[in-house]
């Protein structure tokens, strides 16, 4: 097997793996850097699909108390406060950064400040973009000056297990698949970063990028780290619904468009949003996407299932002006969202959930950080639209600089576990064989997306839990029998890596389905029609799956209010 080494890897290139390239680099130049990479170094990841744009307090009348409490109420008071409040006042530095060091334009009012939007959730306009193609900006410029530095770049590398040391006290380096190839390559490394920026790609409707398949939680949980907050899956509620013959079905409609004030429709043309909340659009995710729910259920729909958006009543010139993307987008699937109506779905948007990490974003297996989308803790329960390119950013930056600092004070390369290598290898090839049935996987990823989207979606009860335990016991075993490709064809042989996808995907719809039975009441994205009853936030506590040799398993954990307490507030201490 190929072999290579370095000081740190870097798994995953969106905001996240290239922020802590970056930080590394300038904590400790002489390291090896390597970015490893399931797609192509700035042109993959969730961050370059960032819209809307990235929270940060920055006008003089908002603080970062204030950014601070809207990211805890938002969360329904099940963040970790420290990793919170890291993420509101690195943020402040972080926007600095990308302006003024590595020179990414954002929009800007008449008198040079910096423009910031509303966006749902929030008590201060505080989002900063560059019209609504924000994450091009950023992914562009990031990796501009990752390409500048001496980084080494694995493109189209595809992790597939993180390989401990041979007593399993420590990270020895990382096993992974050159897409390019098929071959199989074992990149050692003194530190790893896992940045893979979860996904939650078993929804039939879904916003994430393709390379997104949850690899990086799979991976965790199969070297027994705890992923916490899996139940909180969040649904944006305004997915494109363009049919079934197109993958932009799914694909999101800015946040900003409920922020400007547009409405949402029943198929019958009726606004319904002021029926569920006195801030009507302007709710958070969950309520709006859970309100969109019933009113489907209701069977008020659109032509393809969906309801309505609708910009008009703000003026079709202003609508183009300010979301020129959308607007696109939109005509590209025959809607005119500045002057008509474009259908919608709620769309699996984003893992609150993931790996538990310090403030110094390593995890509990020793050299192994973790940052961005693949981690869990910040958001609570829900996340605000805004905090995810924050969280990413924030937290890569903060990973590259204390692994450089973790390398530089001596942390040597461990023995890789053979045994581990081999067996992992073994499970990556059960799907190849002599007679490939390559089209029996589309059946499968069918019976997922039907499974989580009915039963462990929007609105979740016993039953319907239950079910999806038996269903995803159901697709593993067929998954583990079905023959999808040649040995001998194994260069970019994406269905090979569809059933890679799907193994990852299944095993974290696993953790989500455990985490969502377990908890029985109602809190922020998690919702379940047979506890209705909110969870009290006076004893919030957050749900750990872990997977250990029995199977997996869930325990609890008590937040600590460590800055604030429910009912109380920061905003009068605020600067
Ligand atoms: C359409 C859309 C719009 C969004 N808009 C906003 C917004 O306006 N504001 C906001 O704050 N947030 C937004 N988000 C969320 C935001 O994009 C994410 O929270 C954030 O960018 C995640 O960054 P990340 O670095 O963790 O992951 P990503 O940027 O997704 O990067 C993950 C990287 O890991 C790689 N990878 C995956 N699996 C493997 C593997 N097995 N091996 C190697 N590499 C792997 C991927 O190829 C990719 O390079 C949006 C998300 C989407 C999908």
């Amino acid at each position: 097997m190929k072999r290579l080494r370095t000081d740190i890897l870097i798994l995953g290139a969106g905001g996240a793996g290239l922020f802590a390239a970056l930080h590394a680099k300038q904590t400790a130049p002489d390291l090896d850097v390597t970015i490893a990479v399931k797609g192509q170094l700035g042109k993959c990841g969730c961050t370059r699909m960032v819209q809307g744009g990235y929270n940060v307090a920055i006008a003089p009348e908002d603080s970062i108390e204030r950014h601070f409490m809207d990211t805890i109420e938002g969360g329904q008071w099940l963040n970790d406060q420290d990793l919170a409040w890291t993420l509101v006042t690195v943020a402040r530095e972080r926007i600095r950064e990308l302006e003024n060091e590595l020179g990414c334009f954002f929009d800007r009012n008449p008198d040079g400040t910096i423009h910031q939007k509303a966006f749902a959730g929030q008590t201060f306009d505080r989002t900063v973009h560059k019209g609504d193609l924000t994450g091009i900006e950023i992914v562009n410029r990031l990796a501009e000056q990752v390409w500048a530095r001496d980084v080494r770049r694995l493109e189209e590398h595809r992790a597939i297990e993180l390989i401990k040391s041979r007593d399993g006290a420590q990270i020895a380096g990382v096993l992974m698949i050159d897409m390019r190839s098929g071959e199989f390559v074992l990149v050692e490394a003194r530190a790893v970063l896992l940045a893979t920026g979860g996904g939650p790609t078993m929804y039939r409707y879904h916003t994430p990028s393709g390379d997104k398949s949850c690899d990086g939680m799979a991976m965790a949980l199969r070297a027994g780290l705890p992923l916490r907050d899996m139940e909180m899956v969040q649904f944006h509620p305004t997915g494109l619904l363009a049919g079934e013959d197109t993958r932009m079905t799914g694909t999101v409609l800015e946040e900003g468009l409920r922020g400007a004030g547009g409405y949402l429709l029943d198929g019958a043309g009726e606004r319904f949003m002021p029926r569920y909340d006195a801030r009507a659009e302007r709710a958070t995710r969950d309520i709006v996407s859970r309100a969109m729910f019933e009113e489907m259920r209701r069977g008020r729909t659109t032509p393809l299932g969906g309801l309505y958006i609708e910009m008009k009543h703000l003026g079709p010139e202003r609508v183009r002006r300010d979301f020129k993307g959308m607007v696109e987008r939109c005509a590209d699937c025959g809607f005119d969202l500045a002057g008509g109506r474009v259908e919608v779905v709620p769309t699996a948007h984003y893992m609150m959930g993931g790996v538990e990490f310090k403030a110094d974003c390593a995890t509990e297996l020793v050299g192994l950080y973790a940052a961005g989308e693949d981690t869990g803790g910040v958001h609570g329960a829900n996340r605000l639209g805004g905090n995810g390119v924050a969280n990413s950013t924030v937290f890569g930056g903060i990973a590259g600089a204390a692994m450089a600092r973790w390398v530089a004070a001596g942390a040597a390369w461990a023995e890789a576990d053979a045994a581990a290598i081999d067996a992992a290898t073994e499970r990556a090839r059960v799907p190849l064989g002599a007679r490939p049935d390559p089209g029996a996987l589309p059946a499968i990823r069918e019976r997922l997306w039907d499974t989580m989207w009915h039963d462990v979606g929007i609105i979740r009860d016993g039953d319907g839990l239950s079910r999806a335990a038996d269903a995803l016991d159901a697709i593993e075993r067929d998954l583990d029998v079905v023959t999808v490709a040649n040995e001998q064809d194994l260069t970019f042989n994406l269905t090979w890596h569809d059933w890679l996808n799907l193994k990852s995907l299944v095993q974290v719809s696993r953790a989500v389905r455990m985490a969502a039975a377990e908890r029985q009441n109602s809190c922020g994205a998690h919702y379940r029609s047979d506890y209705d009853a909110a969870a009290d936030p006076l004893v919030a506590s957050y749900t750990r799956v872990r997977l250990g040799s029995d199977g997996p398993d869930v325990t609890w954990g008590r937040v600590a209010f460590s800055r604030v307490k429910p009912g109380e507030s920061l905003l009068g201490q605020a600067a």
